[in-house]
């Protein structure tokens, strides 16, 4: 299988693991999981990225050159993510500087 074929089966992989980031991390309360799972989540997407990018007709060169800022959007993106213990929710702070200590649904403290 060349990477052309592969493009549909790649593709397939990100809808399932965006579908599936989407309930266990957004839908789901299991914070263990979450805390456990999300950094291993967003490496998973990027080391999809690479072939499915590469699959889609992207230059290497460019594939290289967008790696870098992908794994930059999902590193503030953990940073920026935290799970509140009390209600379960995941909670996305556009700014990840100051890190908020309270959860905004509930007013459980978060750590
Ligand atoms: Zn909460």
């Amino acid at each position: 299988m060349n990477l052309d074929q592969a493009f549909p089966v790649l593709a397939g992989g990100w809808a399932v693991l965006a579908v599936g980031g989407l309930l266990a991390f957004y839908v789901g309360r299991n914070v263990p999981f979450k805390r456990k799972y999300f950094a291993w989540f967003h490496a998973s997407g990027i080391v999809l990225f690479i072939p499915l990018a590469m699959s889609a007709g992207m230059a290497p060169a460019m594939v290289a050159g967008m790696t870098p800022l992908v794994a930059l959007v999902s590193y503030v993106h953990i940073r920026s993510t935290q799970f509140c213990s009390a209600c379960g929710r995941t909670l996305v702070q556009q700014l990840p500087i100051p890190r908020a200590t309270v959860c905004s649904q509930c007013g459980g403290e978060l750590r």
